[in-house]
């Protein structure tokens, strides 16, 4: 198994979810088991000499990813979720989207001073959900280790929003 049969497997969806969008629909790399196991084995491979004390997970398609990479490094997975979501004390990040903004959560004691922490998505395009996620990671007093997505749309400039930090991408769109 390659990155370019993973490349293959990952279907534009146009027009979705609104008008000149071109969603990438990852579900036919997860209905793999070769394929999924590929992408968990790439990431986790980055990380298995320096294992982070978390994964934080973003909702929804992150939690997917993270949740197996987190088994296969052996350590714990934090979920990064839309507001409203989390049911004890949490701390909020918004970022803008093209019209408004969204805002993401993370329970307050979730993370604690000093801890190394990789958050982990599915598709990197922007970098407004990232870049929220980590500074929640670091109000905490975590330390981001390492971005890692799945797919990245390179065009989006996503990088130039998480400054200063490691990104890895398997797939870049270009
Ligand atoms: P952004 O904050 O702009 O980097 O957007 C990243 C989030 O939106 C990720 O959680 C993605 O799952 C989702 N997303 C954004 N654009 C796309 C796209 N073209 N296809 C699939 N998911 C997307």
């Amino acid at each position: 198994m390659s990155v370019e049969s993973i490349r293959q497997a990952i279907r534009d969806v146009k027009d979705f979810p609104q008008k000149g969008i071109v969603f990438k629909d990852i579900t036919p790399v997860l209905k793999s088991e070769k394929l999924f196991k590929e992408v968990v084995d790439i990431i986790a491979g980055r990380y298995e000499k320096k294992k982070p004390d978390y994964l934080a997970a973003i909702e929804s398609r992150g939690f997917i990813f993270g949740s197996a990479i987190a088994y296969k490094l052996g350590c714990g997975i934090i979920p990064v979720r839309k507001k409203g979501k989390l049911p004890y004390k949490t701390i909020e990040e918004s970022y803008a989207l093209e019209y408004g903004t969204a805002t993401i959560e993370l329970h307050e004691d979730a993370i604690r001073k000093g801890d190394e922490v990789v958050i982990i998505d599915d598709l990197l395009a922007t970098g407004g959900t990232a870049g929220a996620a980590a500074r929640l990671i670091e109000r905490l007093g975590g330390k981001v280790t390492g971005l890692e997505f799945v797919i990245e749309l390179a065009f989006l400039k996503g990088r130039t929003n998480l400054p200063g930090h490691l990104v890895n991408s398997i797939i870049v769109v270009d």
